[in-house]
């Protein structure tokens, strides 16, 4: 016998996955897919109360068909592993926004993008800092001045 209705219920993008985000927030923008891991979901949680404001997600987890994936060609990423988003606070420039992150110090993984207007955070084992040139990632020391 084969039960969906619990599957089906985990999908209404209306739920909340925490306090302050929705489902359809963290999961795939191309699909709907929630792949978003339940620790990273806790971890985001921390910082948007740390934050104290409000917190847009412009990409959370992507699944293996969602185009940025497709183009890595088989390269799993931390948006595929559901260890990650992209963000952006509404009234924040990036620069304070990138200050916060750094002093919650719970992100390892920061990569900016001024262009794109967003801060890519995630969980990894060790700390890496990266700006995103001509889309590619680039080494980045932290300095802001240096973007
Ligand atoms: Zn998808
Ligand atoms: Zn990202």
């Amino acid at each position: 016998m084969v039960s969906c209705g619990m599957q089906t219920a985990q999908l209404n993008p209306a739920w909340m996955v925490s306090k302050n985000f929705k489902v359809s927030e963290v999961a795939c923008k191309h699909c709907g897919k929630n792949g978003m891991q339940p620790e990273f979901v806790r971890l985001l949680q921390r910082f948007r109360d740390y934050l104290g404001a409000p917190v847009v997600i412009t990409s959370g987890y992507r699944c293996e068909l969602h185009p940025v994936e497709v183009a890595k060609k088989g390269r799993v990423g931390r948006h595929r592993m559901g260890l990650a988003v992209d963000i952006h606070s509404p009234g924040m420039s990036l620069k304070e926004l990138y200050e916060k992150i750094e002093k919650f110090g719970s992100f390892l993984g920061v990569g900016v993008s001024v262009e794109g207007g967003f801060i890519h955070c995630d969980k990894r084992e060790s700390k890496a800092r990266w700006k995103y040139k001509d889309s590619k990632d680039v080494y980045w020391d932290g300095d802001w001045q240096s973007l």
